[in-house]
């Protein structure tokens, strides 16, 4: 696993942990020799996670819609920048190149773009793991949701099963390592983007 795609807020949120998660993610990515893929923007968290893995001598790889390049302040001092045309590009540009998904806490961005792979992981478009970095237990109430979503009929437990969850980002990047994709939905690669 050389390269992860970390999604989060483009803002820091009302808790410390938050900012403290950030640093602690962008900087085990870095030491442990990994790439970290992100949105290519300095706010928030974003932004929080990208300095980290930097001043940790990490490569990063950012990823940016040209509309979003003043909003999100694209990043100055990224290993490398790629200028996409809009949303989609940026999701399908950031599923290529990254080899598993984390979310940090986040708002209405981060949840869309990890359950876009989360389902693609189910539809077979990849095999990659995708994860929750649960800093402070924020992602609790929409854990409480998805299992509703398997209780109730309507997902699969192997796709909940295999949907990793923690406060800290060593036991992900290790889950990451051992990481068995379950059988898809209707077998793997028959469904693109
Ligand atoms: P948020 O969690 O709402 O602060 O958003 C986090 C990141 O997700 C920001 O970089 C947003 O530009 C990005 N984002 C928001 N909506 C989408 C979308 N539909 N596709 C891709 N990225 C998005």
């Amino acid at each position: 696993m050389n390269s992860i795609a970390i999604f989060c807020g483009s803002k820091i949120g009302n808790d410390t942990i938050f900012v403290q998660t950030a640093q602690q993610a962008g900087r085990l990515i870095a030491e442990q020799g990994k790439t970290l893929v992100y949105g290519g923007g300095c706010s928030g968290l974003m932004g929080v996670v990208a300095d980290s893995a930097l001043d940790a001598g990490g490569k990063v790889i950012g990823v940016i819609p040209e509309a979003l390049v003043d909003r999100e302040l694209a990043h100055p001092r990224l290993t490398e920048l790629h200028v996409v045309q809009n949303m989609h590009e940026r999701k399908t540009k950031m599923s290529e190149l990254a080899d598993g998904f984390i979310a940090l806490p986040g708002g209405a961005g981060t949840l869309e773009e990890i359950f876009e792979q989360w389902t693609w992981a189910q539809l077979g478009i990849h095999l990659k793991p995708c994860a929750f970095l649960n800093a402070g237990g924020f992602y609790d109430p929409l854990i409480t949701m998805i299992n509703n979503t398997v209780q109730q009929g309507f997902t699969y437990s192997r796709f909940a099963d295999t949907l990793l969850v923690s406060d800290k980002i060593e036991t992900l990047l290790s889950k990451f390592e051992q990481y068995q994709p379950p059988q898809p939905k209707w077998g793997v690669k028959e469904v693109t983007p």
